[in-house]
């Protein structure tokens, strides 16, 4: 078992990494809950594969808890669904002492986490990430939203939760694509902050791809402790947080121009990071080598690495909306070297362009 102390400011929180036992959970619930009433919120898929592990734990533990199952898929992160979870809320009888556990993927984590922030101005909020790119982003760092029909993530806060759970024996039931999005992320963190990293990743994917626990959980546990040292040093992404957006500029780009049918995020990342470094590359920031190297480990994990059929004018089009810009530039957050990046906010149109095209 491994853990992390997140030190931020609105709460200081803790990580446990861990495989098969979920006793230690129970012992971990015990010291960050200030009531015995808890809220599990989790889709249909992880209902039924994990809610009656929890369920049994909870009631042998003499918790009073409530479950309100939501359908699985990003649609779910929407106004009416938080609704719904409101009244669930109300009808267990839910108090400022209470907690919410988010027990899924990001979907999951994002909308419950929203519930736990706003119902009654904030209550107890943990998460157990059961997808890759949950266990290594999206739960830590306290993230939380829904969409608007319009626009991804816009309507959210900033909102810790007091205690991150992760069980990779759970990544043996993700779907493999899945599993394989997730990898984008843990690359990334390589090339945002850590060369060696980067190094082990390269020396290590194929141990990744065959579910090694100790490779696996050893990746988890460097992808948390990055993320969450990033955060705490900028909680609510006033600054270097927002290196955590490379390859999400394109990214995301390609996934809204696409109607988020046809890659998942970590696909649209693994595209999203290839584009930018070529930017890199196209500036002089870093060498062709480094642009292949990070193709060849993309590859390695079966994430795509070339767009097909996409006209560049509709991507540019979308990284001109994205809230992440200030004004009316498009921010690039770009490698410099080997695990080392930057933001830049001056991009020349026709160069990104033809990287587009590319
Ligand atoms: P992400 O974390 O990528 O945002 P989602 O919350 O959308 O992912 O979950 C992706 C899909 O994987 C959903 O259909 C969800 O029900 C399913 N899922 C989540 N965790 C597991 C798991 N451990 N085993 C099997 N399926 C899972
Ligand atoms: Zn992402």
């Amino acid at each position: 078992m491994k853990k992390i102390y997140v030190d931020t400011c609105s709460r200081p929180y803790h990580i446990y990494i861990t495989q098969k036992d979920w006793n230690p959970f129970i012992e971990y619930l015990g010291e960050c809950v200030r009531s015995k009433k808890l809220l599990v919120v989790c889709d249909e898929n992880v209902y039924r594969l994990y809610y009656p592990i929890m369920d049994n734990m909870l009631s042998k533990y003499g918790y009073k808890h409530s479950v309100a199952v939501v359908p699985p898929g990003e649609d779910t992160k929407s106004l009416k669904h938080a609704n719904s979870l409101y009244t669930a809320a109300l009808d267990a009888h839910l108090d400022r002492d209470s907690t919410i556990i988010a027990l899924g993927g990001g979907v999951v984590g994002d909308l419950a986490g929203f519930i736990a922030a706003t119902y009654m101005r904030g209550i107890g909020f943990i998460q157990i990430p059961t997808t890759l790119l949950a266990q290594i982003d999206s739960s830590i760092g306290g993230k939380v939203a829904v969409n608007h029909p319009n626009a991804k993530n816009i309507i959210g806060a900033f909102y810790q939760p007091s205690m991150v759970y992760i069980n990779i024996d759970t990544l043996t039931t993700l779907p493999r694509q899945e599993f394989t999005g997730g990898l984008a992320e843990l690359i990334k963190y390589g090339y945002i902050w850590d060369g060696d990293f980067l190094e082990w990743l390269e020396d290590n994917i194929d141990g990744i791809l065959a579910y090694d626990v100790d490779t696996l959980s050893y990746a988890i546990y460097k992808a948390c402790t990055i993320k969450s040292h990033i955060v705490e040093m900028d909680e609510d992404e006033q600054g270097i947080r927002a290196i955590l957006n490379f390859g999400h500029t394109v990214g995301h780009a390609i996934e809204a121009a696409t109607g988020y049918k046809v890659y998942t995020h970590g696909e649209g990342v693994a595209l999203g990071m290839v584009y930018e470094t070529k930017i890199a590359y196209n500036l002089g920031l870093i060498d062709y080598n480094y642009v292949r190297k990070l193709i060849h480990l993309l590859e390695r994990c079966s994430l795509p690495t070339k767009l097909h059929g996409i006209d560049s004018s509709i991507l540019i089009d979308k990284m001109v909306l994205d809230k992440k810009n200030r004004g009316d530039n498009i921010v690039f957050i770009l490698p410099t070297g080997t695990g080392k990046v930057d933001s830049f906010s001056d991009i020349d149109i026709n160069m990104l362009n033809s990287v587009l095209q590319d």
